[in-house]
């Protein structure tokens, strides 16, 4: 069996007036992220991961900001099109592992539904997806609430 392994980080902002969007779920908050899609950093880092472990460029590359048939885009329908590329390919994914570090709102409550929404739309089991949040300690942009940021690493097999 081949593997391929593929990493990817993204960050917005946080600001008002914003829905916040993570893992294709809409959490409660006073703030949401910005961005020409609806932003949602957690699924841009699973894409850029599963892209990075093919070598084939970057989101930015698939979905341009300056395109604006991707304005207020739902970010799982570009996962859908990303995870195509993949199975096109004859890859599948192993698993996946991913961080989302932001100093609120809590997370927790909101992973079980982030992994059976990704493992849904990925069609894959939902125990091969890893979420993980965290807060900066009130350090930089994520501790002052001005941003979000997510990690995530992607293993595919052949
Ligand atoms: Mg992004």
């Amino acid at each position: 069996m081949a593997i391929r392994i593929g990493n990817g980080y993204d960050l917005h902002c946080l600001v008002e007036g914003r829905d916040l969007i993570l893992g294709g779920i809409k959490i409660d908050h006073s703030k949401g992220l910005l961005g020409h899609s609806d932003a949602d950093v957690l699924t841009h880092a699973i894409m850029d991961a599963m892209l990075g472990a093919l070598s084939l460029g970057d989101i930015g590359h698939y979905f341009p900001p300056t395109d604006p048939q991707w304005k207020g885009a739902d970010s799982l329908k570009l996962l859908e099109q990303v995870h195509q590329l993949i199975l096109d390919r004859g890859w599948r994914i192993g698993n996946l592992d991913s961080v989302v570090i932001a100093e609120r709102p809590k997370l927790k409550p909101h992973i079980p539904a982030m992994r059976d929404r990704l493992a849904e739309v990925l069609n894959i089991d939902p125990d091969l997806i890893g979420i993980k949040a965290t807060t900066n300690e009130k350090q930089d942009a994520v501790g002052r609430e001005d941003a979000i940021i997510a990690y995530a690493v992607v293993l595919l097999e052949k």
